[in-house]
């Protein structure tokens, strides 16, 4: 299902509540291409360049990474894809980026996922991860088919390092004092979709798995 015209979307919610499982369907479904912001910073680590060292001890405190490091790391990503339509997961996380990112580009549709905190809490130290495609499974609910292996490449899944409980608290705190305002930032200049249900998603079947 191709689009015809340039669509721009932002996929915003607090960690863990589905961003990259919700973006990764859209994208599919839609042909649009999906930019995750965790997993470019990811990649950077992975890369063990010097700016990957200072992203990875701050994720791993769960704090947010600077705005201005983020903001240049992500909008110069969207200033090379000038004509394609894409979907933003993980970027904006604060007022800050949200205007930097207006700034830059035109944003067609905000979609919020809402997931309570005590679901995210138990969900993400479930959580299994295939780094360099940033697919994502859980031992309860989205198992992969062989244990530990991920199911396009075979390569083995990792837990993150900022999965654990006591990241986990810190990164809900700071979703908390800098995401949240986010919400209220778009309610007043965009179209936010602001009760997305990721469970009732993950059931439709115009977004196959
Ligand atoms: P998901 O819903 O996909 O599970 P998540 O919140 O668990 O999302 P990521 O989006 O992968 O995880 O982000 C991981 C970490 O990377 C964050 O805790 C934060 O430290 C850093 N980070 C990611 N995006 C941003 C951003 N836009 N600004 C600042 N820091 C960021
Ligand atoms: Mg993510």
């Amino acid at each position: 299902m191709a689009l015809h015209r340039i669509f721009r979307a932002v996929v915003t919610g607090p960690p863990g509540s589905g961003k990259g499982t919700v973006s990764s369907r859209i994208t599919k479904t839609f042909g649009l291409k999906h930019i995750s912001s965790g997993d470019i910073l990811r990649a950077n680590i992975n890369a063990r360049t010097e700016l990957g060292l200072l992203m990875k001890s701050c994720i791993d405190q769960g704090q947010l990474i600077p705005d201005d490091v983020m903001s240049r790391l992500i909008l110069s990503d969207l200033r090379a894809t000038d004509q394609s339509s894409w979907l933003l997961d993980g970027f904006p996380r604060t007022v800050t980026q949200a205007e930097a990112l207006d700034d830059t580009c035109s944003v067609d549709t905000v979609i919020n996922l809402n997931v309570p905190f005590q679901t995210i809490k138990q969900r993400l130290t479930s959580r299994w991860t295939h780094l360099s495609s940033g697919r994502v499974y859980n031992i309860d609910f989205n198992p992969p088919k062989v244990p530990g292996l991920d199911d396009v490449t075979g390569e083995p899944l990792v837990q993150r390092d900022d999965d654990t409980p006591e990241t986990v608290t810190h990164r809900l705190k700071a979703y908390e004092t800098q995401t949240e305002p986010v919400l209220e930032y778009y309610s007043q200049t965009h179209t936010l979709h602001s009760n997305f249900d990721p469970v009732l998603f993950a059931q439709s079947s115009w977004f196959p798995a």
